[in-house]
């Protein structure tokens, strides 16, 4: 079955909205398969997001990554990687459609509550960067 790395940024965690995203995804085919609450270091944060590293915007990528907890989860679900993006919305919350998760409980194109894969390779690299085998479940 497909899967798709979804975290939770720091400022929707910091909002104590995680239960109501996690229940957008519950709501709607997507199933939990491995999930954890950590706070990402700079090396970290800069790994993850590498292929965004000579984008203007980086730099403050990673700074807002780092600056609290974030709830990283392999969803699992039929479509996965789509149905993920289409429940969180376009990039930047103003134009996310309505009663998606960026157009409900985002405030900026940076603080932008979620992060979601963007293709099936890049899903099977994000779930690889954050879990083992043995915690996909
Ligand atoms: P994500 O990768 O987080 O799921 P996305 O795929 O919708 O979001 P990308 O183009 O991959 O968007 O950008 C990665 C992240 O970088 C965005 O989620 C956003 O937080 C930040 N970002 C993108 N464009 C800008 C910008 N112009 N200014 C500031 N931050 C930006
Ligand atoms: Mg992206």
């Amino acid at each position: 079955m497909e899967k798709t790395l979804s975290i939770i940024k720091p400022d929707a965690v910091k909002k104590g909205v995680i239960g109501k995203i996690i229940d957008r995804f519950e709501s709607n085919g997507l199933r939990i398969a491995a999930m954890k609450k950590i706070k990402l270091d700079e090396k970290t944060a800069g790994e993850f997001y590498e292929v965004h590293k000579e984008r203007p915007f980086f730099g403050e990528l990673v700074e807002f990554m780092t600056s609290g907890p974030v709830v990283v989860m392999a969803l699992e679900g039929e479509g996965a990687v789509l149905k993920n993006r289409e429940l969180m919305g376009a990039t930047d919350p103003k134009e996310a459609e309505k009663g998606t998760i960026r157009a409900d409980f985002a405030e900026s194109i940076d603080a932008n509550a979620v992060h979601g894969s963007d293709s099936l390779e890049n899903a099977d690299r994000e779930i690889k960067f954050f879990f083992s085998k043995e915690e996909i479940l």
